[in-house]
């Protein structure tokens, strides 16, 4: 028998304290002074409920790189993280880019059970490029994918990515591209700029990345199909951002929390938990991509969670692997960075984590008003407490964090999916 909560006093997208009653997988009621036969209590006061955080963007690395993370530690970060739906990312070994892979990651997820996963699927097949992989295979596969990329590579060429978008207008599909031109970053390091110039680093100019979101708003206008740009770094991709949404066009955008708080001053110490792709930007790129998250230019926090073991880290800097894990840090960096200072209130926060990915990704259980009817997915989130970040508690299997030792306000308390607590009093279930 599912278990019945009546959670006590939240203050429901940071606003007005109220009850919610949690039963059979949905939100049953919402009100004051609620109660049920046999319900369990979840005293909430000072409490912030919002909707099960939605990523478009972890890298879960099953199958092929259980070393890094698993299907199943990789949701149970998730979950303390207070997402209940995750993107799963094809660049495994083997890549998703059949049915088969697909329904392999999506099955490892509802086993796991500790938030839905979407596999995503490749563009191109063994993200190598060249041929388009199966995508109406994989659309209408167990998993029903609906966003596909070759994430870690982009797809630089013109015809292929035209192909894909529309390929995938036929099942309202999306394509999400890493835009980075190949020949512009060939050994690049980390951003291009003053701090690359001083250390004798290889640059990676923000026109590599700007070059190819451009021409791809224009690919996706032309052919009237949906773009998806991953991980926005630069202030100009924003400018180019605005101007296609200006005109209509159906493009969709996402930032990394650790793209809205760290920056490439960072790199002076050469200490690789900072190396990462596309690479941490300027103070002035960061403060352009939190206006731009503000005000609706980007519409999406996406995570881009990428576990590395100790080994792929703990090495040179020109060595070591590129990538940060976040899952379980991005509501704090979100509160830090656009919260507490005053860009986003919590309404945003639950637009830009939530609605507008599931949206964006087309998922209709998720990403839901906490309304009666929605399914139960809920977050708990005590924004008081400020903690150092510590990376050995974590449930991921990897500690590849540039947060760890700093300061973090905010905890997620309780998450829940489809009324089943996953996390409780702080920890998993
Ligand atoms: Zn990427």
């Amino acid at each position: 028998m599912s278990r019945t909560f009546v959670i006590k006093g939240a203050r429901i997208l940071g606003e007005e304290p109220a009850d919610l009653l949690l039963r059979d997988g949905v939100i049953a009621e919402v009100g004051s002074g609620l109660d049920a036969a046999g319900a369990e209590v979840v005293d909430a006061d000072g409490l912030i409920a919002l909707p099960g955080l939605v990523d478009l963007h972890t890298h879960l690395r099953e199958p092929g790189r259980e070393d890094a993370e698993t299907v199943e530690t990789g949701t149970r970060a998730a979950a303390r993280g207070g997402y209940t739906a995750v993107h799963a990312m094809a660049n495994t070994h083997p890549v998703a880019d059949t049915a088969g892979v697909v329904e392999q990651v999506w099955r490892l997820g509802r086993e796991a059970g500790f938030c839905d996963v979407h596999p995503v699927g490749a563009v191109t097949q063994g993200i190598a490029g060249r041929q388009l992989a199966e995508l109406g295979a994989m659309a209408d596969s167990a998993a029903q994918v609906r966003v596909f990329s070759d994430d870690g590579h982009c797809v630089s060429d013109a015809m292929i990515m035209r192909r894909a978008l529309e390929y995938v207008k036929a099942f309202d599909g999306v394509i999400a591209q890493h835009a980075q031109e190949p020949r512009l970053t060939e050994g690049a390091q980390m951003n291009e700029g003053e701090v690359s110039a001083r250390l004798g680093l290889p640059g990676w100019p923000a026109v590599a990345e700007e070059a190819i979101i451009a021409r791809d708003c224009l690919l996706a206008a032309h052919v009237g199909s949906r773009l998806h740009v991953c991980h926005v770094s630069t202030a100009g991709s924003v400018e180019i951002l605005r101007w296609a949404k200006s005109k209509g066009w159906r493009v969709t955008a996402e930032v990394t929390p650790h793209h809205l708080l760290l920056d490439d001053t960072l790199v002076e110490g050469y200490d690789p938990i900072y190396k990462v792709n596309p690479p941490l930007r300027t103070a002035e790129d960061v403060t352009a991509l939190r206006e731009a998250l503000a005000d609706g230019t980007i519409d999406a926090v996406a995570t881009d969670h990428a576990p590395h073991p100790v080994e792929a880290k703990e090495t040179e800097w020109d060595c070591a692997a590129m990538g940060m894990i976040g899952l379980e840090t991005a509501l704090p960096v979100v509160q830090q960075a656009m919260v507490e200072t005053g860009l986003l209130d919590w309404v945003g926060v639950a637009d830009r984590m939530s609605f507008r990915p599931a949206r964006i990704g087309r998922l209709s259980g998720q990403g839901r008003p906490l309304e009666a009817g929605s399914p139960a997915n809920v977050v708990l989130y005590d924004p008081a407490p400020r903690t150092v970040v510590d990376p050995s508690g974590f449930a991921s299997k990897s500690r590849n964090s540039p947060f760890a030792g700093l300061e973090l306000p905010g905890r997620v308390v309780a998450t829940f999916l489809r009324g089943r607590p996953t996390v409780l009093e702080g920890k998993l279930q």
